[in-house]
């Protein structure tokens, strides 16, 4: 049967039912899904299936039957229908059952090849528009951290949930010479917080410290923060692929994050519960648990918290988040809480967790909090007979234990 397709335009009212097969985790087994997305979605979604090492079995239009795009599914692309050509008979080869799922580490290589990196570089960046810059801090709170968006039409600037970009600040450095870029991990997700595709947004603190009497403020933070909607701004990369999120919807997601650390896990979080979100990705709906330790001085501090507790109120079974808020609670010895004391607390859970296969842990934020959590984690895991300095580079090696300090 084939089956013309010819109308691409964006008024394009068809509905594509497509059959996704083995997106599983890690022992074989085969998970067969069917969704029906508009034309508008099935790019996004035939680029997330192949990402994620999945296969669309079988396309129907309005509930016709096309083809079963096995090419489509293993290149980022649409199928060759959905491009407006004409679809192929199905290919029965295509509908035989699936080979038994590859390795979670070889379905993230598989997967990290696709990732996109260094689009644009600091000899020709991109230059975006800062369309919003607030304040995420309430009366009383330390510093300032801003959440800062940008505006990418007119390029090919796009990224996922974990990867960071570089920001070129205007003006030039002591010696003459124009300023080096600094990178700031993402904080929304792919399509952006407008759900729209085509934005990045940032969570900056500006970099404030004392220095033999004077107040010194940080070139390129200040200018984030400082910097007005309208402003163009030179943007490079996206970079990274140590924070990426597994693709699997019932993996299991820790994380530990201190002041603007919090950005990605926004971003993941974000993919995970913001209704907005879930109605975007059909074929990521996150059930599994995600549980985020955040650590800020004051409770004025803390990021993103209106977000946070929507989540938790929404999906109480898939979400779970514990606070060390350092000036205002006390650890278990009576001293400031930290993030690392939170850790302790629930070193059991943590464990029981992180024996799961299908358990990630996450780390972000000021470069401080590593030896804290580390300290933590083997003072946890030799409670339970396990050697920590053992464990960690098993899962590190295992593509599940990802940190990104700075
Ligand atoms: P600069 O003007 O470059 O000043 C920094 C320098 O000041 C330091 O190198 C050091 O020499 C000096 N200095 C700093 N503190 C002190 C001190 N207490 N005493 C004496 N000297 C000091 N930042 C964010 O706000 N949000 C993010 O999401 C974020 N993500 C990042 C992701 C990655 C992968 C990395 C590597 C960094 C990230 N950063 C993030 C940090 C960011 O890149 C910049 O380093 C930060 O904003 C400071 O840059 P600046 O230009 O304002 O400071």
């Amino acid at each position: 049967m084939r089956v013309s397709t010819g109308n691409t335009s964006g008024s394009d009212s068809r509905t594509f039912t497509v059959v996704i097969e083995s997106l599983g985790v890690g022992r074989p087994r085969r998970a067969t899904r069917q969704l029906t997305v508009p034309f508008q979605q099935l790019q996004s979604l035939v680029q997330s299936v192949a990402l994620r090492g999945g296969r669309l079995k079988i396309i129907s239009v309005d509930g016709q039957p096309l083809a079963a795009p096995e090419a489509a599914a293993q290149a980022p692309d649409l199928p060759a229908e959905a491009r407006g050509g004409e679809a192929a008979a199905p290919d029965p080869v295509a509908a035989d059952p699936l080979p038994a799922d590859p390795s979670p580490a070889k379905k993230a290589a598989v997967a990290h090849a696709d990732v996109p990196v260094n689009l644009y570089k600091p000899k020709d960046p991109f230059i975006g528009t800062v369309i919003d810059n607030y304040s995420l801090l309430v009366d009383g709170a330390i510093g300032r951290v801003n959440h800062i968006t940008f505006d990418l039409s007119g390029g090919n600037l796009h990224y996922i949930e974990g990867q960071s970009i570089g920001i070129i600040p205007d003006g030039a450095d002591a010696n003459g010479k124009p300023h080096k870029l600094r990178l700031y991990s993402i904080a929304s997700t792919r399509h952006g917080d407008n759900i729209e595709d085509g934005t990045v947004s940032l969570c900056v603190r500006q970099l404030e410290y004392e220095k033999e009497g004077q107040t010194i403020y940080g070139v390129c933070s200040t200018f984030l923060c400082d910097i007005e909607p309208g402003a163009k701004v030179k943007i490079t990369g996206p970079v990274g692929k140590e924070m990426l999120l597994p693709p699997d919807e019932d993996a299991n997601i820790i994380m530990f994050a201190t002041g603007t650390g919090i950005a990605p896990m926004r971003a993941y979080l974000r993919r995970m519960f913001e209704p907005a979100e879930r109605a975007k990705n059909p074929e990521y709906h996150f059930a599994g648990k995600a549980w985020l330790f955040m650590g800020a001085p004051k409770t004025a501090n803390l990021l993103y918290e209106d977000d946070l507790q929507s989540y938790l109120t929404e999906f109480p079974e898939n979400f779970r988040y514990t606070k060390a808020i350092s000036r205002e609670q006390q650890n278990a010895k009576g001293g400031r809480m930290y993030i690392q004391d939170r850790v302790l607390e629930h070193a059991d859970e943590i464990f029981a967790m992180i024996e799961n296969p299908k358990t990630h842990v996450y780390m972000c934020g000021l470069r401080g909090m590593e030896p804290g959590i580390d300290e933590a984690m083997t003072a946890a895991a030799a409670a339970k007979g396990l050697n920590w300095a053992e464990r960690r580079p098993q899962l590190k090696k295992a593509e599940r234990w990802h940190v990104e300090t700075y």
